[in-house]
């Protein structure tokens, strides 16, 4: 019998344009992505019966070029996991091992690419929900420099970290979607000019004769055994093809994992305050006084959402926000510093993305810091704000590892480039 691997949330389709780039291509759209008549859940109870009145650009950008929506895919509430488990709507089951978790948060779309269910998927990437199910489910995801993509219609989980990116089989195709969704957007004040007129697609030719790559020293050094071995043989494969590897060190990427929590932390306490019983999904029954009913009303979040909104109202009160935001947007600053000072002698930076293999389903539920953890190599990039790819670098154990290839601001050609020749 089929394995149901729960990749969609809802399963309906949106036809778009006959003609374009993307035309005839099917594609998966993360639930938090906002499609006009069709429910938008992000993984969560409290918008369960939500249905947002407009699209986000990037659903529109791909409908306009021909692609087919089949489905809204199951994700983590509001983004926030790095299995796909704390969604509403029960776990995803990754496709090259149904006991295994897809990674997170965009599992369902990643999913949808591996089991076949989609050609493409678009999914989003605050601190690696893209990069990460990429890498557990054996496809290519990227994560865009920020302000390369419109975020309007995306529902906002940290602001200033999140961007929209594709997921697909093929580097070529990954770089054909973000083609068709990169470019500047007058709803959204952050998108920039940079990067509108590059040809991505045109990028993924395998040539990287003559390019030099940075090898974190860091990075590898905390990771799995099984996938350091996967991700060096595929880092030799670009030696191989004329790539000039150095090792780099990036000392302030330690900080990583707690200035983006914290920072993560503290927008999301503030976005999700909107989530209020009023303006938008579930309602509490109560009708007693306010605070009562606003209690009731946010019973609907799940236990992560609420630990975060709890940490993060946390971290940014008087008293406490010298003490952990304002700290965290130092490390911010000097992790951008070093990545700066790297892009100076490399063209790209490679690093496993994920240090471990997937997770069995159910083994990093009760165990939050663990998750937070696995986040290492993926968080300093969106702090940076830079862009980055995850290539299929081969199998452990029969399991899928990725190979992170992090690139300088609106870099994305060279690390299409460089991620080519590794799956070629
Ligand atoms: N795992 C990270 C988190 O839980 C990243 C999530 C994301 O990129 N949306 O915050």
């Amino acid at each position: 019998m089929a394995v149901d691997h729960n990749v969609f949330i809802t399963e309906e389709s949106i036809e778009g344009e006959t003609a374009g780039p993307l035309a005839g291509r099917t594609i998966a759209v993360k639930d938090n992505l906002s499609t006009a008549g069709v429910r938008t859940t992000c993984g969560s109870e409290m918008l369960a019966d939500y249905v947002p009145p407009y699209d986000a650009t990037a659903v529109t950008r791909v409908t306009d070029a021909g692609a087919t929506i089949v489905g809204k895919a199951n994700m983590d509430e509001f983004g926030m996991g790095t299995t796909t488990e704390t969604s509403a709507f029960g776990p995803t089951r990754n496709p090259a091992d149904p006991e295994r978790v897809p990674g997170g948060s965009s599992g369902g779309s990643a999913a949808a690419v591996a089991a076949g269910e989609a050609d493409l998927a678009l999914g989003s990437d605050t601190g690696g929900s893209v990069r990460c199910p990429a890498a557990f489910c054996g496809v290519v995801g990227i994560k865009p420099t920020y302000g390369l993509v419109s975020r309007y219609g995306l529902v906002a989980y940290a602001n200033s970290l999140e961007q929209i990116g594709p997921i697909a089989n093929t580097v070529e195709d990954a770089a054909t979607l973000l083609d068709v969704i990169a470019g500047p957007d007058p709803h959204d004040g952050t998108t920039r000019e940079a990067g509108a007129d590059s040809d991505y697609a045109a990028a993924a030719d395998g040539d990287v004769d003559g390019m030099t790559i940075g090898v974190v020293t860091e990075l590898f050094d905390g990771a799995d055994e099984r996938v350091v071995e996967t991700v060096e043989a595929a880092i030799a494969d670009l030696e191989a093809r004329g790539a000039e590897t150095v090792e780099v060190s990036l000392p302030s990427l330690e900080y990583a994992v707690q200035a983006y929590y914290v920072i993560a932390m503290s927008e999301a306490s503030s976005n999700l305050a909107r989530f209020d019983g009023v303006r938008y999904g579930h309602r509490g029954e109560s009708d007693g006084n306010w605070n009562e009913s606003f209690a009731e009303t946010r019973e609907a979040f799940g236990a992560e959402v609420k630990r975060r909104i709890l940490l993060g109202t946390y971290a940014l009160s008087a008293g406490y926000h010298d003490a952990y935001y304002a700290k965290a947007q130092d490390a911010r600053a000097w992790i951008k510093a070093d990545f700066d000072d790297a892009f100076e002698s490399v063209d790209a930076i490679a690093s496993p993305t994920m240090p471990v293999l997937p997770f069995e389903l159910g083994e990093s539920l009760d165990d939050p810091l663990r998750m937070y953890l696995a986040d290492a190599n993926t968080t300093p990039v969106n702090l940076a704000n830079l862009p980055a790819i995850s290539v299929p670098a081969g199998t452990a154990d029969g399991l899928p590892v990725g190979l992170q290839l992090v690139g300088p601001a609106f870099g994305e050609e060279t690390i299409v480039r460089a991620a080519s020749a590794v799956e070629d």
